[in-house]
């Protein structure tokens, strides 16, 4: 038998193997497609085509955002805790257990970029309506008070990080510029938005300029996953 047969036989029985990517999308079988273990975490498949953000983002920035900064933290992860009890928990759960350190970091990169793809969408922008806009004037004063008190917060972050806007126990909204991987998960918060300002977040499109990245983000919310987030954490 040659060996890809072998393979896609071991497959199929449930053997773990190492099977390639194509054969992953055929098999449907939850495994790497690089180093051939199974795989933990697995990096959630961008919410629309790479070029759907344009102008905001070109193809190739999401391209190289999502395909080769968030696969990383997926890849990473699974590397750390191959074969460790951390492997069975939820990527939420281990973000919220994990102590400060590697797998801390690659999770909750990992975890916070998914979080950001499903923030945007094409048909992004505009305000929100219902019970998260009416939380955002109660706890900001408007709506452009909110959006500008968490431009700044992302602007004028030092380093890398996330700007978000996180929710309490009792639904009361607060924006947080946070370094490197930390996110209010950590801090018994609900994430409901985000704004990643790492560099390499813009870098293609924008260059130095984070200030304008972080503008023309505001066109492309999807404030319809930024409203459930909202109501999932006051439920
Ligand atoms: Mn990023």
């Amino acid at each position: 038998m040659r060996r890809r047969e072998f393979l896609i036989t071991s497959s199929v029985v449930g053997t773990n193997v190492l099977l390639g990517s194509q054969l992953v999308k055929s098999t449907g079988n939850l495994v790497a497609a690089e180093g051939g273990q199974r795989m933990a975490f697995t990096q959630p498949p961008l919410p629309y085509p790479m070029d759907a953000l344009r102008p905001f983002l070109s193809e190739e920035q999401v391209a190289f955002h999502y395909g080769k900064h968030h696969a990383a933290y997926f890849r990473n992860l699974n590397n750390l805790v191959e074969g460790k009890p951390e492997a069975q928990l939820s990527l939420r759960e281990l973000v919220i257990q994990a102590p400060a350190g590697p797998v801390f970091n690659n999770a909750a990169q990992a975890w916070n970029h998914s979080f950001y793809w499903d923030c945007l969408s094409p048909k992004g922008g505009g305000e929100p309506a219902g019970a998260l806009g009416a939380a955002i004037a109660r706890d900001f004063g408007s709506f452009a008070e909110f959006r500008a008190a968490m431009s700044d917060a992302g602007v004028k972050l030092f380093g890398s990080g996330w700007a978000w806007l996180a929710a309490d126990k009792d639904g009361k909204l607060k924006i947080l510029a946070l370094s490197n991987a930390e996110t209010p998960l950590k801090l018994g918060l609900e994430p409901v938005l985000t704004i990643d300002v790492w560099e390499h977040a813009y870098y293609i499109d924008y260059r130095h300029e984070r200030a304008k990245y972080v503008e023309a983000f505001w066109g492309y919310v999807n404030w319809e996953f930024v409203a459930k987030c909202y109501a999932a954490a006051t439920g």
